[in-house]
């Protein structure tokens, strides 16, 4: 190819040529026959071998306290557990619940326990409402806004920064209007954007005014010691700056060991005031007696503290952080200077969002799949799936192994390219 420059500079029948050269290039692709995947915010193999000495693990059937494990009971968790991830999510071992694999099962728990009972603040059950609204910062995780929709809870959306959600933007919405109940937040390495919300943010959405008396923030700290440089971000403090701004039962935290250890049969945490824990398992108790002790217990025996946790995590960066560095450097070397995509190059979490030139994410994601790569439905970190500006997707490079990361790009790189020219040349 020529020397790249901003397709906004090209004459028409530059662009021309230029979309003849990805169209040909595609077709290359698309002959191939790849077969790629870049859909699946999973660990690899190599990740959850990381782990496998817990399928030998708990070497005891008993907890510190010498309760038996294997039986009933126990409904808050494993105090030793509670205590590592206390230290790790920097709250206070009773302000925090220990669960079942999943804490998207946690935040499903809250907003139906929320609907049909009300919070310890609430005049009365939400579903008594007219109306319910939550604020979803965007991009976003579609899981957060397919569970809002599911529930009939309405969705504004605020626009995502650098530093975290844009807080003005939310304290404006929240001010005035009492059906906003809620909003959602990924704090640490967002996905799919990978910023980290500052404390600054972080004080200003503790103490703002809100209309609704309940309001909750639920903090979805799923990424919050996944670090994949060695700058490792603390997450603000929410607990400590929603009580100190008189707003104890604000925030509703939510953590698990889904990438740390098994996606699929780690331990989940809740983490909130005092009285909220006690909220939240007054409800769970009546369905259930207790939860998996002995996966909390081996989970305890394979990390020992918060620094064994911390030294997983590094083993998880050496695996993971090269496919990142592919993504960032097949995309610069193969889009730089068209001025068509921006995209970011995380230091933690599972993703890289990807902007293309906007009204062409869905056709860059057809393209795609014809070439054999699958890529994230455009729109989809957008509540209702739907983008406005058609322009973002998310990347997840964990899951293949790293020729597959670049081969991925190398295809996403002439996608874009294609169908930036294709528009230009409309
Ligand atoms: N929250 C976020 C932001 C996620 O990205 C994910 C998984 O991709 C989850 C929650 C799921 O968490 P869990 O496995 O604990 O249910």
């Amino acid at each position: 190819d020529p020397q790249p420059r901003p397709l906004s500079q090209m004459a028409p029948e530059e662009l021309v040529a230029l979309r003849d050269r990805q169209r040909s290039a595609h077709g290359d692709l698309v002959a191939e026959g790849l077969s790629l995947d870049v859909t699946r915010g999973k660990p690899s193999a190599a990740q959850l071998d990381l782990s496998d000495a817990l399928l030998r693990l708990p070497s005891s059937t008993r907890d510190r306290s010498g309760t038996d494990v294997r039986n009933y009971g126990g409904l808050q968790g494993l105090a030793e557990l509670r205590e590592i991830f206390a230290e790790l999510l920097g709250v206070q071992p009773d302000q925090l619940a220990a669960g079942g694999n999943s804490s998207l099962t946690m935040m499903r728990d809250c907003l139906v326990d929320l609907l049909l009972f009300g919070g310890v603040d609430s005049p009365r059950p939400w579903s008594q409402e007219e109306s319910l609204t939550f604020v979803c910062p965007v991009p976003g995780y579609d899981r957060h806004f397919a569970l809002l929709e599911e529930l009939g809870i309405g969705m504004v959306t605020v626009p995502m920064t650098p530093d975290g959600p844009d807080a003005e933007a939310v304290a404006a919405l929240v001010k005035d209007d009492p059906s906003i109940k809620g909003m959602w937040i990924v704090p640490t390495y967002a996905n799919p954007t990978g910023s980290v919300c500052t404390q600054e943010v972080a004080a200003r959405l503790a103490a703002m005014e809100t209309a609704a008396p309940d309001f909750k923030i639920f903090w979805d700290n799923a990424y919050a010691v996944h670090h994949l440089t060695e700058d490792e971000a603390k997450s603000a403090d929410i607990l400590s700056l929603a009580a100190a701004a008189g707003n104890p039962h604000r925030p509703l935290t939510f953590a698990s060991t889904s990438k740390i250890t098994y996606a699929g049969a780690g331990v989940a945490f809740l983490g909130c005031s005092t009285d909220q824990v006690a909220w939240y398992l007054a409800h769970l108790g009546k369905g259930s007696i207790g939860p998996d002790k002995v996966n909390q217990l081996r989970h305890v025996e394979l990390f020992g503290d918060a620094a064994g946790v911390r030294a997983h995590m590094a083993r998880h960066r050496e695996i993971i952080a090269p496919k990142f560095a592919e993504v960032d450097r097949v995309l610069s070397e193969r889009l730089g200077g068209y001025e068509v995509a921006s995209w970011n190059s995380p230091a933690g979490g599972y993703f890289v969002s990807l902007d293309v030139l906007p009204g062409t994410a869905s056709r860059v994601v057809a393209l795609a799949k014809e070439a054999g790569l699958a890529l994230t439905p455009a729109g989809a970190s957008f509540p209702y799936g739907q983008d406005p500006e058609d322009t973002n997707i998310r990347l997840a490079p964990t899951m293949p192994p790293v020729e597959e990361v670049t081969a991925a790009m190398e295809t996403v790189a002439t996608c874009v390219l294609l169908a930036a020219a294709e528009q230009l040349t409309k």
